[in-house]
Formats: structure tokens, C-alpha cells, sequence
């Protein structure tokens, strides 16, 4: 894809902190991490995100990630992590290629997550229901 961001990071088009490369995916630091350390791990081959990506490439990807987390413990002392990947315009997915983020966590380090909604064991059940 000419015209992606993330494929002229793959390319070095754009130059980027790169942290761990293999023949099927990148990883490299976010330019504006939400904590330091932030990461993101890319597969190689383009896809707009997680829903259009090949298991394949997911498999590699979540291989990676691992390393990554290694990393963040020896070199920032991660305590816990969170590994999220915004899907679609909706989710907050402003780069429209398959990336995952890894956030380091440290006990107490204030980083808000989302609220929980009240629902009811019906809803739960209907609702689980139809996914199936
Ligand atoms: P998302 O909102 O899930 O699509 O996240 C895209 C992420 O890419 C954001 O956290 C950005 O800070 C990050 N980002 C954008 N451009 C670059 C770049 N050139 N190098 C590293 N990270 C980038
Ligand atoms: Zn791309």
C-alpha cells in the first residue's frame, strides 16, 4: 500500500524506533506513547486491521508481542501490560494498518481504563445467545 503509514515504516520509507523485526512483522516505538515505553507491533504485509488480517500473520504478531513484553520488563520494569488494538474509525483507529499497542503498567500509575456498564443476567444471556 503507497499510500500507508505504518507499510513506509515496514519499508524505512519513514524512520522509526525500530525494537524487534522478523520476516513477517515490525515493532517499534509509538511516537506519542501513553506511557514510555509504548510499543506497537505490525505485521509485515498490509491489512487494515485485526477483522481483515490473516491468522497467519495474527499468530506472528502475537509472537512478537511477547518478545516485546520481555523487553518492557527488563528496560522500563513493567509490572502488567495492556495489549489493545483499535478496530475501525469507531474504535479510535486513526492508522488503517493491523497494529497492536503494548502498554506497560506500574502499580499505581494512574492510567484510567473504561467504565463498566450495569446490565442485567437476561440481557447477558440473550445477547450470548445469538453471538453463538
Ligand atoms: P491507532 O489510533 O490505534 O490507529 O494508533 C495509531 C498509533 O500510531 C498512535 O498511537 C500514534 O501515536 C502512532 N503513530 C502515528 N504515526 C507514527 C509514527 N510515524 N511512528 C510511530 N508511531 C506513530
Ligand atoms: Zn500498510
Amino acid at each position: 500500500m503507497s499510500d500507508c503509514l505504518f507499510c513506509k515504516i515496514v519499508s524505512g520509507e519513514i524512520p522509526s524506533h525500530k525494537v524487534y523485526e522478523d520476516d513477517h512483522v515490525v515493532s517499534f516505538l509509538d511516537i506519542h506513547p501513553v506511557k514510555i515505553g509504548h510499543t506497537l507491533v505490525i505485521p509485515k504485509k498490509h491489512s487494515v486491521n485485526l477483522v481483515e488480517s490473516s491468522v497467519e500473520d495474527l499468530t506472528h504478531v502475537m509472537t512478537a508481542v511477547k518478545e516485546v513484553m520481555k523487553g518492557l520488563i527488563r528496560t522500563v520494569d513493567a509490572e502488567g501490560f495492556n495489549v489493545t488494538s483499535n478496530i475501525g474509525q469507531s474504535a479510535g483507529q486513526a492508522v488503517f494498518h493491523t497494529h497492536f499497542h503494548v502498554i506497560p503498567r506500574h502499580n499505581g500509575d494512574g492510567l484510567a481504563m473504561w467504565a463498566h456498564k450495569e446490565v442485567t443476567q437476561e440481557e447477558l444471556a440473550v445477547l450470548a445467545q445469538r453471538m453463538r
